[in-house]
């Protein structure tokens, strides 16, 4: 069976290395360079240090990439202990890729060569896979920055969503020696410049700011209930072309309320590999592990449309502490509920 992993990301290259440690051989595909110095695009790279155990299970040591710790971080003023850390993405993905079959140009969908399935990795392209049966998507823009205190206090990581005029937040994600991402994302938000900039003004005593780079991306945050179909079967006349299979962000495995996706990424190449070649028992796995983020995903399509006058119900705020802890973010109950709920600036002052 010829098999064709088409995106080199995380999660292609993760489930590549699984297979492979399996004995069965893929071909990856990746048109890497997307015209930005560090030669990726979707460059968020803080993940709770739980990722390395999925390192671990592929022979590679969380501690190699490790670029800063966000163990104390401030969420709109209040200060919680993380698990969270910044890892070298571009590092950890030339170590997943090495050893593999990387092909360094992207994989046409119109002359997909005579694999019989080929894996839809493409994150937010979704390259191969049919339309999502509902889309949500977060336009990001994120700077990568040195920053100098004028002081003594260092810049602290943090997420703020009460600095965005719609559902989204910033984020401050510290990379070690002195260099930041600070980066913006809202649903249906157009005014990312502004708003960087306008909080670099405002901090302009406090820290000098010298960009680095920058680039702009898009996160799927419809959840994978709504990202489906997650396959496609064989066709052609005689069954010719190949059979499809989603993995990753193609398939929605990012958390809707904060954009997180690498460690839901690397899971369902877990769980794709573990069912592997059982692809029915993947799709449920899939839809069962993560279906707290369908009922996110629906909290945010109600904050959209009618919570838009009213706030966050209840059962939101609870989805939000839910988010946090699940994260491993330790919030106390009364302050994160009240906080929490207010995830952007209009759901307090509409
Ligand atoms: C600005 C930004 C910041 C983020 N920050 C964080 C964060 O801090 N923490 C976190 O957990 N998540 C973060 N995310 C989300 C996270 O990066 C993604 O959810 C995750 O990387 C998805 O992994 P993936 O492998 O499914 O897809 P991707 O990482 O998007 O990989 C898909 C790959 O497919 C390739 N490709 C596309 N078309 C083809 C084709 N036809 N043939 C071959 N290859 C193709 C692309 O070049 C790309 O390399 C962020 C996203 C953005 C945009």
């Amino acid at each position: 069976m010829r098999i064709a992993i088409a995106g080199a990301g995380i999660a292609g290259t993760y489930l590549s290395r699984l297979l492979a440690k399996r004995g069965i051989e893929t071909d990856l595909y990746d048109g890497r360079d997307q015209g930005t110095p560090c030669r990726y695009r979707s460059c968020g790279w803080g993940a709770p240090s739980g990722i390395g155990h999925y390192l671990a299970a592929v022979d590679l040591d969380l501690e190699g990439y490790l670029m800063d710790s966000m163990s104390s971080m401030e969420f709109d003023g209040l200060i919680a202990s993380t698990p969270l850390c910044t890892i070298n993405k571009p590092r950890l993905l030339r170590d997943l890729a090495s050893g593999l079959t990387l092909h360094h140009h992207p994989l046409d969908r119109h002359e997909p060569g005579d694999y019989d399935i080929i894996v839809d990795a493409t994150g937010i392209c979704r390259a191969f896979l049919s339309p999502c049966r509902s889309d949500l998507v977060l336009p990001t823009l994120q700077h990568r920055v040195k920053v100098e205190p004028v002081g003594d206090a260092p810049l602290i990581a943090g997420v703020y969503g009460n600095r965005i005029p719609g559902l989204g937040y910033l984020w401050i994600f510290p990379l070690g020696n002195g260099e930041y991402h600070i980066g913006v994302g809202g649903i249906r938000l157009d005014q990312h410049e502004r708003i960087l900039e306008q909080y670099y003004e405002s901090n302009a005593h406090r820290y000098t700011f010298t960009p680095v780079c920058s680039c702009r991306g898009i996160v799927r945050v419809a959840s994978p209930y709504y990202s489906q179909p997650f396959s496609l079967p064989q066709g052609g006349k005689e069954g010719t072309s190949p059979r499809i299979i989603g993995v990753g962000e193609s398939i929605g495995t990012v958390a809707p309320f904060t954009g997180e996706g690498i460690i839901y990424s690397l899971e369902c190449a877990r769980i794709l590999a573990a069912c592997w070649p059982d692809q029915d028992r993947y799709e449920r796995t899939v839809l069962a592990q993560f279906a707290w983020m369908r009922r996110e995903r629906e909290t945010l399509e109600y904050l959209l449309l009618e919570g838009k006058e009213t706030g966050p119900r209840l059962k939101d705020r609870w989805r939000f502490y839910l988010n946090a802890r699940r994260s491993g973010i330790r919030l106390p109950l009364a302050e994160a509920f009240r906080r929490m709920g207010s995830l952007s600036r209009w759901v307090e002052n509409p």
